[in-house]
């Protein structure tokens, strides 16, 4: 472990802050209201939770938050259509609400020695302000966007390179940019294939636009991996995960006996692609290629109990995977100070 404290600085800061205020409410309780001078105006609400510090072996790593989104298409993204009641019905008997898919969004952030991977950039900057916090959640670490020296990409939908650039600049113009080539290869084909996917048709243009020119302001930084390559000294190893996208790709984070598997968008719900990981979204490119990586995936990590993170699931994002019935369970690990 490089450190006892699993506190963060803004866990710190806000401790400071509450006590402050508990104090202040303590002094002037005994006061009527003519006593009081009058309200401030009414301080701007505390930031939910964006970052959470935790270990990887030797390695400090940290869980940030690049906000969340609640899909109100709900179980219309999820298919196989027929399967929706069943799939309601799995929703209901562990608690969850049924009338949206929440869409939890964390980055991953570790540090090797003086170099710092952050796995994903987020949506980005923006005008939702439940999202685009990448740059927020780096700050209360500590971190500048310079100091970071190592951007990995599991693929290019927007809510992942979205906070890679902004306008035509790089936000993290010292970071070595890595993705698999066969992820490059698709958005910059002629006519990337999107028949299989269940994708609505629409947007699809502007989202392959989109990606071409966040790929052309990175290229300068551009270093390909591919699967089974390890960077940073070996501590990150590229595993390939088709189907969600033709070059989604997986990494692994291992200090002496501890790793993590990164397991990006093989799973965007907690209880739906655990309970059948024949039920997929509509957002993978190759649905049954994906059904069929997320199977291998979760029969390996059910067996090894591998610790692992979760781009879309519940903040902060690691857990296990389980077997459960005929299926699997996410054991979602509980917030921790290091007890
Ligand atoms: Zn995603």
């Amino acid at each position: 472990m490089s450190s006892p404290h699993l506190v963060s600085p803004t866990r710190r800061q806000f401790l400071t802050t509450s006590a402050t205020a508990l104090a202040a409410t303590a002094l002037t309780g005994g006061l009527s209201a003519a006593e009081t001078k009058p309200a401030a105006p009414a301080a701007k609400p505390p930031r939910n939770a964006f970052a959470y510090r935790f270990a990887i072996g030797d390695l400090e790593a940290w869980s940030i938050s690049d906000g969340n989104l609640a899909l109100k298409e709900g179980l219309g993204l999820m298919w196989p259509e027929g399967d929706r009641p069943a799939m309601k019905a799995d929703m209901v008997a562990h608690g969850e609400r049924t009338d949206l898919l929440p869409l939890y969004v964390n980055i991953l952030v570790v540090k090797v020695g003086n170099e710092v991977a952050l796995f994903d950039g987020g949506f980005g900057p923006g005008k939702n302000p439940n999202s685009g916090w990448v740059g927020e959640s780096l700050a209360a670490i500590g971190l500048a966007p310079e100091k970071v020296t190592h951007a990995f990409l599991s693929h290019a939908h927007a809510d992942h390179i979205g906070g890679f650039v902004t306008g035509n600049r790089m936000i993290f113009p010292n970071a070595a940019f890595h993705c698999l080539k066969a992820e490059l290869d698709f958005w910059r084909s002629p006519e990337p294939d999107f028949s299989k996917s269940k994708r609505a048709k629409g947007p699809l243009p502007g989202m392959i636009k989109d990606a071409r020119e966040k790929f052309d302001v990175l290229q300068p930084n551009l270093q390909l991996v591919k699967p089974g390559d390890g960077l940073l000294g070996g501590a990150i190893q590229v595993v390939a995960g088709p189907g969600h996208t033709a070059g989604h790709a997986l990494f692994r984070v291992r200090s002496g006996q501890e790793s993590l598997m990164h397991f990006m968008d093989v799973a965007h719900h907690h209880t739906l692609m655990f309970t059948d990981p024949g039920w997929g979204i509509a957002f993978d490119h190759e649905p049954e290629l994906a059904i069929d990586t997320r199977k291998k995936l979760f029969a390996e990590l059910s067996t090894t109990h591998e610790r692992a993170y979760g781009f879309h699931l519940p903040w902060p994002g690691l857990g296990r995977v389980a077997k459960a019935g005929p299926g699997y369970a996410w054991q979602g690990e509980r917030w921790s100070w290091g007890i």
